[in-house]
């Protein structure tokens, strides 16, 4: 079976997406890169994330055809493409329908810099425009709207957050989705004070420092996780 260890994260993290609350049902989806062979383990559509098996993981190629699973790959097998081929580095992508995310979603609204861990999508969380889902516009949209960021909000629709790894772009989701609570909940009491964007300079810089760090040499990809 092509891609173990992959289709083992996929299936864990596709239960913390229900643990977590960032999604509910079969809504949402997670895949992950492996660059050297420019394939994508993504989770099939429409199974359950408490029922999924790592059998149940499909394997793409950058063009989207399936080269091992028996399952329908995820309906957006299309933008996971699409953010992969947009910016090198990403190497996993998780999409959510969690409520405060997209309340904001369908309110047109971007999410500014109201709290400092919305540095765990850049200077903002930017909302692309709405297409249907599992839609090539949607590919379009979300490819032309991530820039540098590393979250974006889908008009009418939920959250992308994308990621070095499967464990840091789950935790964008879940920060993102703190931070969209906060700005929804402040919103409704007043007007929310914005951190200056020379502050988010600061935060951003920090955080390239922030947790334990790895030994000289060491591997970096563990201290990312623990922002
Ligand atoms: P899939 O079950 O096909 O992944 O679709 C869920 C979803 O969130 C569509 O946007
Ligand atoms: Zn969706």
């Amino acid at each position: 079976m092509l891609m173990t260890t992959a289709r083992q994260a996929l299936v864990h993290y596709g239960k913390q997406l229900l643990a977590s609350r960032l999604t509910s049902g079969t809504g949402g989806n997670l895949s992950l890169l492996e660059p050297r062979q420019d394939r994508v383990a993504i989770t099939p559509s429409g199974i359950a994330y408490d029922r999924m098996t790592p059998e149940d993981i499909v394997i793409v190629d950058m063009a989207g055809h399936v080269i091992e699973g028996h399952r329908k790959p995820s309906s957006e097998a299309g933008f996971h493409i699409a953010l992969y081929r947009k910016r090198e580095g990403i190497r996993a992508v998780v999409h959510t329908h969690s409520v405060y995310a997209t309340t904001l979603a369908c309110l047109h609204w971007e999410i500014p810099a109201v709290h400092y861990l919305v540095g765990f999508s850049g200077l903002k969380v930017p909302l692309a425009p709405y297409a249907t889902f599992g839609s090539r516009e949607l590919a379009d949209n979300l490819a032309e709207t991530i820039g540098d960021f590393n979250a974006v909000l889908m008009a009418n629709h939920g959250l992308v957050a994308v990621g070095d790894d499967l464990a840091r772009a789950f935790a964008t989701a879940e920060e993102i989705e703190f931070v969209a609570r906060l700005y929804y909940q402040a919103r409704l009491a007043g007007t929310p004070k914005i951190l200056p964007e020379e502050e988010m300079g600061r935060v951003l810089k920090k955080f390239k420092t922030y947790g334990q760090q790895p030994p000289e040499g060491g591997n970096g990809a563990a201290a990312a996780e623990t922002i």
